[in-house]
């Protein structure tokens, strides 16, 4: 948008904080295909930009709101450990620790 970012004190302690906190999670990204979880636009779609530059303008990084990972799932590894590598290639070891 060109402007910069003006921090607002005392926005993160108001109820539109809180909502545009919920509108940020609800409109959370689909990785495959890469489309928003509530509404099915393109991601990040207009809810969510403008959820997340509220959570910025009150001094809040908006990536500390994301969904969490399923629960010990810390990624892939790509090619495994100890372990012969697939034929085709395409399967990844999960990381689950
Ligand atoms: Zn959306």
């Amino acid at each position: 948008m060109g402007r910069p970012l003006t921090i607002i004190p005392g926005l993160r302690q108001s109820v539109m904080f809180d909502v545009a906190v919920a509108l940020y999670r609800r409109h959370g990204v689909e990785r495959r295909p890469r489309v928003c979880k509530a509404c099915g636009q393109a991601a990040p779609c207009p809810v969510r930009l403008h959820a997340e530059l509220v959570i910025a303008t009150a001094g809040a990084d908006p990536q500390q709101f994301e969904d969490a990972p399923p629960p010990g799932h810390t990624g892939f590894r790509v090619g495994g450990r100890s372990r012969p590598i697939d034929d085709d290639a395409l399967t990844y070891e999960r990381h689950d620790d």
